[in-house]
C-alpha cells in the first residue's frame, strides 16, 4: 500500500493567487468545446446487460479542480466526440464523464480538500481481468470479465466509477475509516461508494427527470435510481445468480434492517443479510436512500429541480454527519445520529430512517473477525486480482 501523505492546506499568497487566477482564466479559455457520448447510468437495464441510456455531456476536463484526475491507462484520451457505445473511445469518454461528475458534485460539498493520494487521482480503466473494480490509495482500478459470451468493462458504468470514486472522497474526508478495523467501518465505506453512484447520478437532468417519471414522484420505488451496476450484476449472475440481486449487483430500496454484525454468518447469498461489508453496507444505504425519498415527499413540488436540490442537500447533511461522528464499533449509529443533529437544524420535521436509528439497542460486544482491509472494492475487500468468485472463497488472506 502507497504510504499515507500529509494534507496540503498551506495559505495562498496574493502573488500566487494572481498567478492561480490568471491560469485559471487560461484553462477556462482552453476548455474544450463539444459533446462526448456516455452511458446515463449504466451500460445495462434491470436484469438485462444491454439497454442502458446513451447521453450527451460537455466534453469533462478531468485535471481542472475541484479534485483533479488523471486517467493513466489509456495513456492518452481519444478525440473529444460522440463515439458509439461498444467502442473503446466511448468507454473512456463514458469513464472521464462520471468522473468528473462525481468530482464535481462532492466537491462543492468539500471545498478546500484534496485527496489523500495526492494532488491528482490516477485511474487505470483496464487494470486486468476480473469482474470488479477497487481504490486502493494509489487510485482507481477497474477491470474486464467475460460471461456469456460477452466481455464487460467495470469501469464502463457509471455506477461502479462513481462507487469507486466515494471510496477516494471518503478517504479524504476521513482518512482514518481507511485502516479502521471495524465491520461497521468497512460497510460504511462500501454504502458511502453506493451513495456516491446514486447521488452523482441525480446531477443529470435526463435521470432525475426519468425517475420521477418511473416512479410517479415516489422515490422510494425500486428504479434505475436505486438499481445499482445492473451489467456487472447480470456478468456476475451468470455464474452464480444468488450472489447477487435479481435484475442488478445491489438495491438501495431494500427492507434489511439493523443487526448486530457479529451475530450475521460472514457470507450470504444476496437475499440474506450478513457482516461482509458489501452485503452489510446495504442497511446503511437502504437507510439512506429512505431519507432521500422522505425529503422529497416533503417537497411541495416533486419535480426535477426539487430532486436536485435534494440531492445537494441530504449530501451536505451526509458529510456534516461523516465529519461528526466518533469512529467506534457502532459507526452505523454514529453517523445517523450526527445527521439527524445537522438535519434538524435546516429540515425539522426531517427523521432518519428507524432501520439505523441511533435509538436502537446498541450492540456492546466487542467485534469478532475484526480486519484490516487495506482497499475498498465494488464488491469484495480484496486488493487481490482474484478469479475466483468472492462467494465462495474464504476471506481472502492479503487482509491482515
Ligand atoms: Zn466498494
Amino acid at each position: 500500500m502507497a504510504t499515507k501523505r500529509s494534507k496540503r492546506a498551506s495559505k495562498t499568497s496574493p502573488a500566487r493567487s494572481g498567478r492561480r487566477g490568471k491560469a485559471r482564466a487560461a484553462a477556462a479559455e482552453a476548455k474544450p468545446k463539444g459533446v462526448v457520448n456516455a452511458w446515463e447510468q449504466d451500460p445495462g437495464d434491470g436484469a438485462q446487460p444491454s439497454g442502458g441510456q446513451v447521453i450527451q455531456r460537455p466534453v469533462p476536463v478531468l485535471r481542472e479542480q475541484p479534485f483533479s484526475i488523471r486517467i493513466v491507462n489509456p495513456a492518452s484520451a481519444p478525440e473529444a466526440k460522440p463515439h458509439s457505445p461498444g467502442t473503446a473511445d466511448f468507454r473512456y469518454w463514458t469513464a472521464a464523464e462520471a468522473l468528473r461528475r462525481g468530482a464535481d458534485f462532492w466537491g462543492a460539498l468539500l471545498p478546500g480538500t484534496s485527496w489523500e493520494v495526492g494532488s491528482i487521482l490516477p485511474v487505470d480503466l483496464d487494470f486486468g481481468i476480473d469482474l470488479n473494480a477497487f481504490y486502493d490509495r494509489e487510485g482507481l482500478k477497474f477491470f474486464h470479465g467475460s460471461a456469456a459470451g460477452r466481455t464487460v468493462f467495470s469501469g464502463e458504468s457509471p455506477d461502479v466509477v462513481c462507487h469507486e470514486l466515494g471510496h477516494a472522497i471518503l478517504d479524504s474526508l476521513k482518512p482514518q475509516l481507511f485502516d479502521a478495523a471495524s465491520i461497521e467501518v468497512a460497510a460504511f465505506h462500501e454504502s458511502f461508494g453506493d451513495m456516491s453512484a446514486i447521488l452523482s447520478a441525480l446531477q443529470l437532468p435526463s435521470l432525475r427527470e426519468g425517475v420521477l417519471a418511473e416512479t410517479g414522484g415516489v422515490l422510494h420505488r425500486a428504479s434505475r435510481l436505486s438499481r445499482l451496476a445492473e451489467q456487472l450484476g447480470w456478468a456476475i449472475r451468470q455464474s452464480v445468480p444468488s450472489a447477487v440481486e435479481a435484475d442488478c449487483l445491489r438495491n438501495a430500496v431494500n427492507t434489511f434492517f439493523y443487526r448486530d454484525p457479529d451475530t450475521l454468518p460472514t457470507m450470504a447469498p444476496a437475499t440474506a443479510l450478513s457482516s461482509e461489508p458489501h452485503s452489510f453496507s446495504r442497511v446503511f444505504t437502504g437507510a439512506f436512500f429512505e431519507g432521500l425519498a422522505g425529503m422529497l415527499a416533503m417537497k411541495d413540488t416533486k419535480n426535477e429541480a426539487a430532486l436536485l436540490q435534494v440531492s445537494r442537500d441530504i449530501g451536505a447533511i451526509l458529510v456534516a454527519g461523516i465529519r461528526a461522528a466518533s469512529v467506534v464499533p457502532t459507526f452505523f449509529s454514529q453517523v445517523a445520529a450526527t445527521m439527524i443533529g445537522v438535519a434538524a437544524t435546516q429540515f425539522s420535521a426531517w427523521q432518519w430512517p428507524r432501520r439505523t436509528r441511533p435509538c436502537a439497542p446498541r450492540p456492546s460486544r466487542q467485534a469478532r473477525n475484526r480486519r484490516r482491509y487495506r482497499g475498498y472494492s465494488f464488491r469484495w475487500p480484496s486488493m487481490a486480482s482474484v478469479s475466483l468468485p468472492s462467494w465462495s472463497m474464504p476471506r481472502p488472506s492479503r487482509s491482515a
